[in-house]
């Protein structure tokens, strides 16, 4: 870790605000985490409005869920938070909350997994519904643990959704692209009409989310009338091929995708 214990827990009070400014939660709802180390997480408290947080409010907890330091008392999903951070080595923040079009997709049982969103689709792939658990208790990561090694964002059934990220900043900004693209689908929903991506479209967006830096394997679902060939789920472009020229590949797919989007 680059960053001091103080600045972290002035990141969480930042990003915080953003999310309750954002109606991301209402009241005390929602949690936000960062991985200090291999002992220590930092973790909003409980019982306190995500908006109006101070960095001395933050607790720090062991991979026990037992307090390390602050006087607070940390956050009751710690158990979920905690349970992340050892299935993702890769990851050092988390962002839990309950965005209203993304939970009502939660509490509708409607996956954000369309191909539709060229940003949604390089950001994060798709989106699962983890069955439901009972919040404040390990009973909440269980449903969560069979998609968390292939997606980022996860909407909690009946509940909320939670992000996870290489840092507070980009597990938040997952929350806002889950919330968006759930905005944006149920307006286009109530229209009447949902075009999704083809198969080349979508394979073409997924060959960019190497140049992103982007690890998470999970692609969105093609539609079966959108499918060019075989019904295999869209693979990585081989971006790193010998006989390929990677610059001019991701230029290719840019245009490619650009094209699209004027089109
Ligand atoms: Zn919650």
């Amino acid at each position: 870790m680059h960053k001091n214990i103080f600045s972290l827990k002035q990141d969480i009070v930042a990003i915080g605000r953003r999310v309750y400014e954002r109606g991301y939660v209402a009241s005390n709802d929602g949690n936000i985490s960062i991985r200090i180390d291999d002992e220590r997480i930092l973790i909003t408290p409980t019982g306190v409005s995500k908006g109006f947080m101070k960095p001395e409010d933050m607790a720090i907890i062991d991979y026990e869920g037992n307090l390390v330091s602050g006087t607070a008392k940390a956050s009751s999903e710690r158990f979920m938070h905690i349970s992340m951070y050892k299935a993702r080595p890769d990851i050092n923040a988390v962002c839990h909350a309950h965005p209203p079009h993304a939970t009502g997709f939660a509490v509708a049982g409607i996956p954000l997994d369309q191909c539709v969103l060229p940003e949604v689709i390089v950001a994060l792939g798709s989106i699962p519904i983890a069955d439901y658990g009972l919040p404040g208790t390990d009973e909440l990561f269980k449903p969560i643990a069979k998609h968390v090694k292939d997606h980022d964002a996860f909407l909690l059934e009946n509940h909320g959704a939670t992000t996870i990220g290489h840092d507070v900043l980009n597990a938040y900004h997952k929350m806002e692209t889950l919330e968006h693209f759930a905005h944006i689908l149920f307006v286009a929903k109530s229209l009447g009409r949902v075009n999704e991506l083809g198969q080349k479209d979508v394979q073409d967006l997924v060959g960019l989310r190497e140049k992103f830096g982007i690890t998470s394997g999970a692609s969105c679902n093609i539609a079966p009338q959108n499918q060019t060939s075989s019904s295999s789920p869209v693979q990585p472009a081989n971006v790193n091929s010998n006989n390929i020229d990677k610059e001019e590949l991701v230029q290719k797919i840019t245009d490619a995708v650009l094209k699209r989007l004027n089109s």
